[in-house]
């Protein structure tokens, strides 16, 4: 006998509300799933097409994959009716948020957020450690503007290089920043992916409001995906500053002549486009312009790039997820290989983590963030 399909109606109320019908104008396709870069990389198919079928019929289960998603939006650009595909699956993880279930690193990511304001177990004394011996200024005395590190930078030593390169940089050029310390918190990117949505609201009001009260009408984010949370998802909780990413903060510096950078060993870097700077937010040339502007560096395309570039893996929950993430990673640097550059530059914390993984296990060239390009290395601390 042919099995039936049961159709819960109360359960595609919830579907619908949760996703905000983002897949109803999918007509299946299947363009996402044939762009999907998960689709060679698992040793099951994954199939977004499937995923928003279901959701469209309000079925609950056969929807697992959502957690494979790293939602790097790649399918978005090729899709022919707009779908809004990462919404439908943050949806539908939010869905599965509320039934608990959920993969268990996503629960600890969240408990070490709720408790020490971070999803990397760090402790919240710590968090400004990355900026011992540094000339920048107490946010909370009032400033005009602020430096968020974020979660990976002010945990990780060897990022921190990053927001320690910035902040040197800045200063020469006259620009004083000013951080939160012990009291930034996580951004909530990490939170949102979870599917959890009470305590990620709580944590955008709360940053919101410690943002205002310094007074700041710039906030620089060094996270492409706290610059996403930022400028996409705080103004609709009252951020009413201007966000930027440091990208887009050194291009304007560079245009307005305020940046002496030095020079390097001549090199031919390529440029890595992080799926929430680039395609979330079109930020493709700032960073490129930067490395243009480094004497003695020669700048490549990769094969993919800009709108279409390869994911790292890092982004939805990736960075967290006992499986996956890296494997992604590994097709890009194929693709670094490839076009033969002594160099990988990127701008996100994430994708730094994965491609020096993936480098070294491949054999690949050294990877780098444009920031560090910018600036003299700092001796070892
Ligand atoms: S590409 Fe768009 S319309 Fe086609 S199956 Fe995917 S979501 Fe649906
Ligand atoms: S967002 Fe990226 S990983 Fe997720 S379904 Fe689309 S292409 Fe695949």
């Amino acid at each position: 006998m042919e099995a039936v399909l049961e159709l819960d109606d109360e359960l595609w109320d919830r579907v619908q509300e949760l996703t905000a019908g983002a897949m109803n104008p999918c007509y299946q396709c299947g363009t996402c799933t044939a762009t999907c870069p998960l689709l060679h990389q698992l040793d099951k198919p994954f199939s977004a097409r499937k995923i928003l079928r279901r959701a469209q019929l309000g079925l609950e289960d056969g929807v697992e994959d959502i957690w494979l998603c790293s939602a790097c939006a790649l399918c978005e650009v090729r899709c022919p009716r707009d779908v809004h595909i990462v919404e439908a699956i943050m949806g539908l993880r939010a869905l599965a948020f509320k039934a608990r279930q959920v993969p268990p690193e996503m629960y600890r990511l969240l408990w070490s957020t709720l408790e020490e304001g971070n999803p990397w177990s760090g402790p919240r004394s710590e968090r400004a450690k990355w900026a011992e011996g540094l000339k920048v200024q107490d946010a909370a005395a009032g400033v005009s503007v602020l430096l968020y590190a974020g979660c990976a930078i002010s945990y990780d030593p060897r990022l921190q290089r990053v927001a320690r390169g910035l902040v040197q940089l800045l200063g020469k050029a006259g620009v004083d920043v000013g951080i939160l310390g012990d009291r930034e918190k996580c951004c909530g990117d990490a939170v949102r992916v979870t599917g959890e949505r009470g305590y990620l609201e709580k944590l955008i009001e709360d940053n919101v409001k410690s943002f205002g009260d310094t007074g700041a009408n710039t906030i620089i984010a060094i996270s492409p995906h706290c610059f996403d949370m930022f400028r996409n998802l705080y103004p609709r909780y009252g951020l009413e500053a201007e966000v930027l990413h440091y990208t887009e903060y050194l291009e304007r510096m560079l245009d307005a002549g305020n940046l002496k950078i030095p020079k390097v060993k001549k090199s031919r870097v390529a440029y890595h486009d992080p799926c929430y700077l680039g395609r979330y937010n079109g930020v493709f040339e700032p960073p490129r312009k930067l490395l243009e502007s480094v004497p003695g560096l020669a700048l490549e395309e990769l094969r993919e790039n800009k709108l279409n570039a390869l994911c790292c893996g890092g982004g939805g929950g990736g960075m967290w997820r006992e499986e996956g993430g890296e494997r992604l990673s590994d097709s890009r640097l194929n693709q670094v290989k490839e076009a033969e550059v002594s160099l990988l530059a990127t701008s996100c914390p994430y994708c730094i983590q994965n491609f020096e993984d993936s480098s070294r296990r491949l054999d690949g060239p050294p990877v780098v963030d444009v920031m560090e390009l910018m600036v003299r290395p700092e001796r070892r601390r």
